[in-house]
């Protein structure tokens, strides 16, 4: 297998797709909640209805080179396009930093757009797309063929995530009469079973629920309107991340750490 390079040679091109990318996420997660085709259409000024030019289009420049306003209207344009452009090419290094091999290394950064935009939309529209959770679920597939193989494992933890979810929806439900988890966390949480061994497994439930905790209390300290429903997809999607590029270093060096 092809290890992963992780120098400069790789790392600047890496930065630079992940821009490209982020740009992409910016763009999806703001018309696929809309129903707006992802296809067809150049992309258009919100405010004004121009279209945009390639070199309105430039990730993080542009927005910095006009202030962070539309060139031809002058609304404000909103932090989230730099800040999603950035994160998007911060993680696509991350991935070149972690990777095992270059398969790995693929489908990392495969996974990191359509990861970012369900995080985005879950954010910013409280919902779990189920394409997006499909195609994270496809690529969940070929990341255990690429590592223990144990396919069929994977499945069959995946199917008990989702049945312990759905229970534990049902009796939340029952008992407060509101939705708890909702079922898109459920999914994902599913797709994180089908790629990850028992091991990272655990870790990665221990810290989602650590993150969902801290996160949550972030959310009602932030938010004008703290009731609104915590996302939780950010939190499960920041462990499923961590727990496929170091899941293994980090279970490793526990083995070590405990046994003194
Ligand atoms: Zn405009």
């Amino acid at each position: 297998m092809l290890p992963a390079p992780s120098d400069a040679t790789t790392l600047i091109p890496l930065a630079a797709f992940g821009l490209v990318f982020g740009s992409f996420v910016t763009a999806l997660s703001y018309r696929l909640p809309r129903g707006e085709s992802i296809a067809h259409g150049r992309s258009r000024c919100p405010a004004c209805g121009q279209t945009l030019t390639a070199a309105d289009l430039v990730p993080v420049l542009s927005w910095v080179a006009h202030r962070g306003a539309c060139r031809h209207c002058g609304s404000k344009i909103s932090w989230r396009y730099p800040a999603i452009e950035l994160a998007s090419a911060g993680l696509f290094v991350a991935a070149g930093l972690c990777a095992a091999d270059f398969l790995h290394l693929v489908l990392l950064v495969a996974m990191v757009p359509v990861m970012m935009t369900l995080a985005v939309i879950d954010v910013e529209h409280r919902r779990v797309p189920n394409i997006l959770v499909l195609i994270l679920a496809v690529l969940a597939l070929a990341w255990r063929w690429n590592g223990d193989q144990a396919v069929l494992t994977g499945v069959a933890t995946a199917a008990a995530a989702g049945f312990a979810g759905m229970i534990l929806e049902a009796g939340y439900k029952r008992l407060t009469g509101k939705t708890g988890l909702g079922m898109g966390d459920t999914k994902l949480t599913a797709v994180a079973g089908v790629a990850l061994a028992v091991g990272p497994f655990l870790l990665f439930l221990t810290v989602a629920g650590v993150l969902g905790l801290i996160l949550g209390g972030i959310w009602r300290v932030i938010m004008p309107r703290p009731h609104d429903t915590f996302p939780f997809a950010p939190a499960i999607l920041m462990a499923y991340g961590l727990s496929l590029a170091v899941g293994d270093t980090i279970l490793q060096r526990l083995v070590i750490f405990l046994s003194g």
